[in-house]
């Protein structure tokens, strides 16, 4: 990568942020998981991180927040590790739905009733109950393990009042995995997967974290600081194509025409994403658009994509 593209990057940058923020203004912060409604409306920040260790960070890049959906990503190349390919995908899917991310009307409609892709709630639950451990909390570790070593920060945690907000009013998250618990999908007890779910997406991260993991996908799996192999390139291909055809929601689409880079969000205003072969970038804006991405966070990596030309399209 250039050093030039780099350099206008960190002088553009916190221009492009504060112009960005004010669409802030348009959206609503995410309020069905009550605890979520207490972010930050206005707030707009993002990490960029390079292969060689250089990052640029501006706006409230010091806000920490939920992964919520985009822990859903991690989980995936924890099953595929655990699993491999042919279990994985004898649970979920490969396709977009074209619904909202919490929706369950396909796991009736559409026989034989697995979700259609591993990013979507019912794929990402139907997920949880195929992470390897005796039980949940035995598995909820293993999670919170791998998430520290991809983020190069062991001191990751949950944020225990978001779990608790999330286990508490997860009425829709519930029926739908007691369905798929009905049609065969889910391995052991409901209440156990569960768990595992709302605990991976209540861990606490910075724009600096999700930088980091975003870094190790953009090169294919291996950390560019030690050189070490974290995760095998197939299981990152894997996770880079659901995130560019199912990451940012029933957005995915549109998301791509605009912006043109595998990515992924989540309804606390998170947003992972890469350049590939060059950054990780994490953001967070907690002001969501009316599919559940972030306003300001997707109108600046829209500004970005487009100035630099990004797009892999
Ligand atoms: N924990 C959230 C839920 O299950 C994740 C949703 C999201 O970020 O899209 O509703």
């Amino acid at each position: 990568m250039t050093s030039e593209e780099f350099d206008q990057l960190r002088i553009k940058l916190p221009q492009w942020v504060e112009e960005s923020r004010r669409h802030g203004t348009e959206g609503k912060v995410a309020s069905y998981i009550p605890e979520l409604s207490k972010a930050p409306i206005e707030a707009l920040g993002i990490h960029i991180l390079d292969g060689q260790g250089r990052s640029i960070s501006a706006g409230d890049c010091s806000l920490s927040f939920t992964m919520q959906s985009i822990s859903k990503v991690f989980t995936l190349i924890l099953a595929l590790l655990d699993n491999g390919e042919e279990a994985v995908f004898s649970k979920v899917g490969m396709e977009p739905t074209g619904d909202n991310f919490n929706s369950m009307l396909k796991l009736e409609l559409v026989q034989p009733g697995i979700p259609f892709n591993p990013l979507i709630n019912a794929g990402a639950i139907a997920i949880s109950s195929l992470i390897a451990g005796e039980h949940s909390l035995d598995k909820s570790a293993r999670v919170l393990h791998f998430f520290r070593m991809l983020a190069g920060n062991d001191t990751l945690d949950y944020d225990y009042d978001v779990y608790r907000s999330e286990s508490e009013t997860a009425n829709l998250n519930r029926s739908m995995a007691y369905l798929l618990k009905d049609n065969g999908v889910l391995e052991g007890e409901v209440e156990e997967v569960l768990d595992v779910y709302f605990r991976h997406c209540s861990i606490n991260v910075t724009c600096a974290d999700l930088a980091s993991m975003a870094l190790v996908l953009s090169s294919d799996g291996v950390n560019p600081r030690t050189g070490k192999q974290l995760i095998p390139r197939r299981y990152v291909q894997i996770a880079k194509t659901f995130m560019t055809t199912c990451g940012m929601y029933n957005a995915s689409g549109e998301f791509a025409i605009q912006v043109g880079l595998p990515a992924k969000s989540g309804v606390s205003g998170g947003i992972l994403t890469m350049v590939p072969g060059k950054y990780g970038i994490g953001l967070v804006g907690p002001s969501l658009n009316r599919k559940g991405n972030s306003i300001a966070g997707v109108d600046l990596l829209q500004t970005m994509s487009q100035h630099f030309d990004w797009s892999l399209f």
